[in-house]
């Protein structure tokens, strides 16, 4: 283990040592920038088997990981059984560092394609927020994670889209839904572009009466902003809905009451946040 990480520290990669498997497996799933898992054999509480097979699976909701197995010859048949867990590689223990800075060359291509990949999947090519596909994903997994108490959903629309298109063009519209996006760009829970000028924002942890007063705040900044562009200033207004999650309910049920709000924030005469439990509109002319 020290000799490994000597090697890959010389490397200029960051190593944090395990002893315990499930220990490990933990600091991976919290920590999803890490790329590469290196084990052998002998981890305690877990065999590396298992942790092969664990950590296969982690890959799968928290993003890519590379997985090489150290093994002695005399460990063939368990490193038949690894590759076959979802081990990528394996290596001889104890490895000759020019060989484990070679693999680990062929890993960082891999994660490298596999993250662009994922990219590519996961998020709007305009806005680079999520796509819809990845934000219902999340909300999915939210709305039946129990340890998640409070869960609220904003949705937004931006008010009077048609005619920022038709009267300044639809470059001037796109740029507009890209600085819509970006006022979400530092702001806690998962964001996502779910249709045309249309969006959705996920707060976990949150009460119906903070994810008002969030809303409210994004609503009076996007108010306040403007979209400049060679030969016009252009301002706008969004529309949005809260809904903050029932006992048993289901997503497609949060995501309705969140859209009547919405709804019923239009009607209202747009820019304000329509609340789904009361399904009054506040307005506030700031
Ligand atoms: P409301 O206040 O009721 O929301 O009125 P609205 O004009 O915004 O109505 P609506 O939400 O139905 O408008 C959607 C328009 O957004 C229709 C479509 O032409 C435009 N749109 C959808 N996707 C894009 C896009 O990617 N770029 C641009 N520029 N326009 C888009
Ligand atoms: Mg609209
Ligand atoms: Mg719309």
């Amino acid at each position: 283990l020290i000799i490994v990480g000597r090697m890959l520290e010389r490397r200029g990669d960051t190593v944090f040592p395990f002893q315990d498997g499930i220990e490990a497996l933990a600091f991976l799933r919290d920590n999803p920038q890490i790329d590469v898992l290196i084990t052998s054999f002998e981890t305690r509480t877990i065999c590396g088997l298992e942790l092969c097979w664990d950590a296969r699976i982690l890959s799968e909701s928290r993003g890519p990981l590379y997985v090489i197995v150290m093994s002695s010859t005399r460990e063939r048949a368990k490193l038949v059984e690894a590759l076959d867990s979802g081990a990528d590689d394996f290596i001889q223990k104890p490895p000759a560092e020019e060989e484990l800075a070679a693999r680990l060359r062929a890993a960082a291509r891999l994660i490298r394609s596999q993250k662009e990949v994922r990219r590519l999947a996961l998020t709007d090519p305009l806005t680079g927020a999520y796509n819809r596909r990845y934000f219902f994903d999340s909300f999915r997994a939210a709305v039946e994670d129990e340890s998640i108490r409070d869960l609220s959903l904003v949705t937004l629309d931006i008010d009077h889209f048609k005619s920022i298109n038709d009267r300044y063009g639809h470059d001037v519209g796109d740029l507009a839904i890209c600085q819509v996006a970006g006022m979400f760009a530092n702001e806690e829970g998962v964001f996502g572009r779910i249709g045309g000028e249309e969006f959705a924002w996920m707060l976990p942890h949150r009460s119906e009466f903070e994810a008002v007063e969030k809303a409210e705040t994004i609503r009076r900044a996007i108010k306040a902003m403007t979209i400049v562009t060679e030969r016009s200033s252009v301002s706008l207004t969004c529309s949005f809905g809260v809904a903050t999650r029932e006992p048993g309910e289901t997503m497609t049920e949060i995501s309705k009451r969140a859209d009547l709000a919405l709804y019923a924030a239009k009607s209202g005469g747009r820019n304000c946040v329509g609340i789904a439990s009361a399904l009054e509109t506040f307005r506030r002319s700031a």
